[in-house]
């Protein structure tokens, strides 16, 4: 079935009604359908990345990747209706660095899981600041290693101190964003969808 589909993508592609569906959201109000989440697959079947419906159907229709499953949800354009994928999978195989997520607050606080590494308090992000760890007045550095998340009152108290001096515990050793934080977040986004499960969850 996923063959078939992408033979008729193909013939979309030629018949260039691909900007129509890019350019136009669906008249049958369907347009949040382009934002779901889909699971991208490497050709091994190694999830990889998250990407919105809307880059999926161009990577398809492109073929670059090719449909494994379908959200159910149809795109309807001016002579095509297009099944939404909920997973896709690359057609060529691609090397995946796994270390090069930018050092950025945001991604500290994804790593951290918006969690005070000190008194395990979830916060909204704005409630949450970066902590250096051995502090950068004595010698630290702005680092995975030495960055993590931190409520204001924690971040007041540790002051410059290391956390043992503060008497404060870290709740685990920060490490960089790796493999292991990337399928966790795949997971977290992916939980609602059960076409997801069998190829996060094993
Ligand atoms: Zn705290």
């Amino acid at each position: 079935m996923s063959a078939k589909w992408n033979n008729s993508a193909a013939a979309a592609t030629r018949t260039s009604i691909i900007p129509a569906v890019i350019v136009e959201p669906p008249a049958e109000g369907n347009g949040h359908a382009l934002h779901a989440p889909v699971l991208v697959l490497n050709t091994s079947y190694e999830p990889i990345n998250v990407c919105a419906a809307r880059r999926a159907i161009v990577l398809v229709l492109k073929g670059v990747a090719m449909t494994e499953e379908e959200n159910g949800h149809f795109l309807h354009a001016a002579r095509l209706a297009i099944r939404v994928p909920s997973v896709i999978r690359l057609l060529e195989y691609r090397r995946i660095p796994h270390q090069t997520r930018a050092l950025s607050r945001k991604n500290i606080l994804l790593r951290d899981r918006n969690t005070c590494q000190y008194c395990c308090e979830l916060l909204p992000s704005g409630e949450l600041t970066l902590d250096h760890v051995i502090p950068r007045s004595r010698g630290g550095a702005s680092t995975w290693e030495n960055l993590v998340a931190c409520c204001h009152p924690c971040n007041r108290r540790k002051g410059n101190h290391f956390p043992m001096e503060a008497g404060m515990k870290l709740m685990r050793e920060p490490r960089a964003f790796n493999l292991h934080t990337s399928r966790h977040i795949m997971r977290l986004i992916g939980r609602s969808d059960d076409k997801w499960r069998k190829y996060l969850f094993y």
